[in-house]
């Protein structure tokens, strides 16, 4: 989403950006995202999620990010909903095939399949698939975003930010494809009994539940849910529904007698039966990267900016470390605020 914002920016400033995307069709994970765009409602609320982010990196998403979406609202795309949904955000949701539509128009030169070897600004997801591929974790998101961005930078002279082991992580039955990575998301942890593989009890997820995926051991789980947390609702489904989606995805539902192990007492189980649900961990998207001021500038060791590079989505790090935020949220307000950097 960062590098299509930036062009569709400097291009309406009156430049003539070259959009250089590695993949077969342009929209990265923004593509295969839910769509909401988000910030949280204050400052403070933002440090109380995020506490080791930049503070000024953040301030920038909260004071900017509704003039942001109203500027994308004018290039054409209309919000589907104007609220998230979740009282503790605020934000618009899109669909994101419109948005990407909207902003490959807006981009103008978008080159498909041309990974790039130049860049002033970097915006290639950050090393969210190289991550998982080290750690042994599944991946959740675009195939293409390896690092390359950082890599990049590193060469140039760029130091990185704190944070590179975590990322925005969701728990999936296995592996999906790319078309379900919304839809077979297991979202309930908080009124599930989180075991690990003796059975011992993993404890209590945050709202958004990137912490508790963060620390799966071996990057899995097993949730176990009784019929009263089947009818809990999860956005706009139930925990049923998103037990269902985990079985036609293949995953490993059973009855929890059938665990290898017996299961510990828990106010969370107690109507019967109880479900069980393999659960793995997914990387969405890397939380640590370059190291940027607030103008996007990549920042060298020293805090002097690295001549004539510039940084925006999860490419830029910093942002949510030790916390989660909207990634999206980061790739628009920052994708803009490049192309006015590099206009200047
Ligand atoms: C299933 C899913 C649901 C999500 N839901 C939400 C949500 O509701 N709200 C939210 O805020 N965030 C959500 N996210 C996260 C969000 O999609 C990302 O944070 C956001 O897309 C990051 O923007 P970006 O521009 O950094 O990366 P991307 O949007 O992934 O774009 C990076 C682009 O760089 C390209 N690239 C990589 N390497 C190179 C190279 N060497 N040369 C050229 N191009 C390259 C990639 O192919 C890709 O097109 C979700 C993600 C997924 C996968």
């Amino acid at each position: 989403m960062a590098g299509l914002t930036a062009a569709a920016r400097a291009r309406e400033l009156g430049a003539t950006p070259v959009v250089l995307e590695k993949g077969y069709r342009p929209g990265g994970s923004m593509l295969l995202s839910s769509g909401v765009v988000w910030r949280q409602p204050s400052l403070d609320d933002f440090r109380a999620e995020c506490p080791d982010g930049d503070s000024v990196l953040q301030r920038r998403i909260v004071d900017e990010l509704d003039d942001a979406l109203d500027w994308l609202e004018s290039l054409g795309v209309e919000s589907v909903a104007r609220e998230t949904g979740n009282p503790l955000t605020v934000g618009r949701r899109y669909d994101t095939r419109v948005l990407t539509d909207v902003l490959v128009r807006a981009a103008g030169d978008v080159r498909l399949e041309e990974p790039f070897h130049e860049a002033g600004i970097l915006a290639t997801g950050g090393f969210g698939a190289r991550l998982a591929r080290q750690r042994g974790l599944l991946l959740r998101a675009n195939e293409w975003s390896e690092g390359d961005g950082l890599d990049y930078g590193v060469a140039r002279g760029a130091s990185l930010t704190e944070g590179l082991d975590q990322f925005y992580g969701r728990a999936l039955p296995g592996g999906v494809d790319e078309r379900d990575y919304v839809s077979a998301a297991q979202l309930y942890a908080r009124h599930a009994l989180v075991l690990d593989d003796e059975g011992g009890d993993l404890g209590d997820a945050a709202w958004h539940e990137s912490d508790l995926v963060q620390r799966l051991p071996g990057g899995r789980a097993w949730y176990v849910v009784d019929v009263r947390a089947l009818r809990q609702s999860v956005r706009e489904r139930t925990v049923a529904d998103l037990v269902d989606a985990a079985r036609a995805a293949g995953g490993d539902v059973r009855p929890a007698e059938e665990l290898p192990f017996a299961l510990p007492a828990s106010p969370k189980l107690v109507e019967r039966p109880f479900i069980a649900i393999r659960v793995h961990a997914a990387v969405t998207h890397t939380i640590g990267g370059l190291r940027i001021d607030e103008c996007a500038r990549v920042l060298d060791a020293d805090g002097r900016p690295v001549p004539g590079l510039l940084a925006a989505g999860a490419d830029a790090g910093g942002i949510f470390t030790g916390g989660y935020g909207s990634g999206l949220a980061a790739a628009l307000v920052y994708g803009r605020i490049a192309a006015e950097t590099a206009l200047r």
